[in-house]
């Protein structure tokens, strides 16, 4: 069971996902479970606030680490482990993971190692982007989804959660089908290449001219597997 806990200033951004595959059978099957937490509810203010302006000038606003600090002691109240312990481990099986364009660029083989972890945290920045001592201090990691820069880190989160809900076993219809995609260490591996999966598809033979490579069609497997390996 991975539990995953969101930090955002939008969790309605994360309803509808929620809803749907893969993380509805990851819920149904009670491999994993979601939580969003409001950043708006750790305001320091009955106004809401949660953001400031930057020490030194610039243009936007910034997220505040009190806010986070005491949201991420409210996520962590009921666990054996609290927040200062595991912080001062780093690297075990609870992550508390800062989105952030600075961070490390992520990919499959990260997705891999994440899904082995018990309790994943994630704190979606906004506006300018988040008090420096939060990546410093409070975080794990740092991950970021491409050199390009979005709103928030609420998509960026989802990416991530997707892709580590696909790799929990008895998540895919086929057990096996996360370890022979794209970028899956078994069967694509070319070369010490990750590679992407071959070319797929489907009726009806010929559409507008456009056939279906001939191969395919010969039910001869051998040669199936020959082109599909790019050989
Ligand atoms: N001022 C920041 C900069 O230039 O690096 C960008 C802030 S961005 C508008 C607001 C938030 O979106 C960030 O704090 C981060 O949480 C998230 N974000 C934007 N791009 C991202 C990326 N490529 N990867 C991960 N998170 C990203």
């Amino acid at each position: 069971m991975i539990k995953f806990n969101i930090l955002t200033l939008f969790p309605q951004l994360f309803t509808s996902h929620f809803e749907e595959l893969p993380y509805k059978k990851a819920v149904e099957r009670k491999k994993a479970e979601y939580t969003l937490y409001n950043l708006r509810g750790y305001a320091l203010d009955k106004r809401g606030t949660v953001d400031d302006k930057p020490y030194g000038g610039g243009t936007g606003m910034i997220l505040m680490i009190e806010p986070i600090y005491n949201a991420l002691e409210d996520i962590f109240k009921h666990d054996k482990d609290n927040l200062n312990k595991f912080l001062k481990q780093r690297k075990n099986d609870k992550r508390i993971i800062l989105l952030s364009p600075r961070g490390e660029t992520y990919n499959q083989r990260k997705a891999e190692e994440l899904s082995e972890c018990s309790n994943l945290t994630f704190i979606c920045g906004r506006y300018e982007g988040v008090d420096s001592r939060v990546e410093e201090y409070l975080c794990t990691d740092v991950i970021s989804i491409g050199n390009y820069v979005v709103s928030g880190g609420e998509l960026p989160a989802l990416v991530i959660m997707e892709s580590i809900t696909r790799l929990i076993p008895g998540i895919l219809e086929k057990e096996d089908a996360s370890k022979n995609e794209s970028f899956s260490n078994i069967t694509n591996l070319n070369n010490n290449q990750y590679t992407v999966e071959y070319p797929q598809y489907t009726r009806p033979e010929i559409f507008m001219n456009m056939k279906v490579p001939k191969v395919l069609l010969s039910g001869n497997h051998k040669e199936i597997e020959k082109w599909r390996s790019g050989n």
